[in-house]
């Protein structure tokens, strides 16, 4: 069994964004611009767009947080996004999400210009997966299919079992994962919580992607002997043999599946590393795309 090590990955792609960076700065160039927008003061967003302002500057990608109060009127909202769309230093638009309860997120959304949209949600983005366009896609799943290739982990002709279909995962990696392409070409089953019994499902799987935010709910007997097991659950659970009374968990119970599967990966260490170096890589493409 390989465990797939997405704390590695994550930071040889940072590495490599690195030297692109720095050989545009040796050849007196511009360098990819990432703005983040955060409104309100939910404490978990502060520490996400914290962490992606930290790495964009750790490769030398320039960056700017802007922080507006949630009482800000969604106008006011999207001015902002609306002036970044025209901002030639900024590449990429992040507007973290969730927005505060009063704010229509498809419309802020919306706003992002489709050439900025780094974290690939904009329904012009969505469809451009959809027809198979190369275009941005939501950083978890571009995270995903990025361990598959960096892996070697075969995906034309096997069959991919996506157990979820949210906007920012299930749907998305389903679409990555069925297109005729290289590093994808799968036989593809997205399956949810309508299915009676997802291990008819789930043990067919050559390649199963568990994205349910379901603690450990993926058994050793739901999986086929010699899968590859990706799963992207992070859930708090409590364990009060931890220092902090919990630890987290993902949506696959580790200790039974790694016993039959080829590859897996941990939680944390896995799939959850990978999300902030595809968001630098999608700005970095942004700027090639559309900015350079
Ligand atoms: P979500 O929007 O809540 O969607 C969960 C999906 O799983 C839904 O489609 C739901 O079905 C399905 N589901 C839930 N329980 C099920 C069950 N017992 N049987 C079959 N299907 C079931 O969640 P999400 O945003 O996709 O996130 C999923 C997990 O990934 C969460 O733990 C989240 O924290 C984690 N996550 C991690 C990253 C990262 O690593 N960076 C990024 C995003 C999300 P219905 O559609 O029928 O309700």
């Amino acid at each position: 069994m390989v465990l797939i090590d997405g704390k590695k990955v994550a930071e040889q792609i940072r590495i490599e964004l690195k030297e692109k960076i720095s050989e545009l700065v040796k050849s007196g160039k511009s360098v990819p611009g990432l703005v983040t927008i955060l409104v309100g003061d939910n404490p978990a967003s502060h520490i996400y767009v914290n962490n992606k302002v930290k790495a964009c500057e750790e490769i030398g990608m320039r960056t700017k947080k802007e922080v507006l109060d949630a009482s800000v009127s969604e106008k006011d909202l999207l001015a902002l996004v609306r002036s970044y769309n025209d901002n030639d230093d900024f590449h990429g638009i992040l507007v973290q999400m969730p927005l505060p309860k009063n704010f229509n997120e498809e419309k802020i959304i919306e706003a992002v210009s489709p050439s900025k949209d780094v974290d690939g949600l904009h329904p012009v983005n969505v469809g451009n997966l959809v027809i198979g366009k190369e275009t941005f896609v939501s950083c978890t799943p571009a995270g995903i299919q990025e361990l598959l290739i960096r892996y070697n982990i075969e995906t034309a002709g096997k069959h991919v079992v996506v157990v979820g279909r949210s906007s920012l995962v299930g749907k998305p990696i389903a679409n990555l994962m069925f297109q005729k392409k290289q590093n994808a070409n799968s036989i593809v089953t997205i399956c949810h919580s309508a299915a009676k019994d997802i291990s008819v499902y789930t043990k067919q799987a050559d390649i199963l992607i568990a994205a349910m935010g379901s603690p450990k709910f993926i058994k050793g007997n739901m999986v086929k002997e010699g899968a590859a097991v990706i799963d992207v659950g992070i859930n708090r659970i409590e364990d009060k043999t931890h220092p902090k009374g919990t630890r987290i968990v993902g949506d696959v119970d580790f200790d039974e599946v790694s016993k039959k599967a080829s590859f897996i990966t941990p939680v944390p260490g896995g799939v959850g590393p990978m999300t902030i170096a595809m968001l630098l890589k999608n700005t970095y493409k942004a700027y090639v795309w559309y900015g350079a």
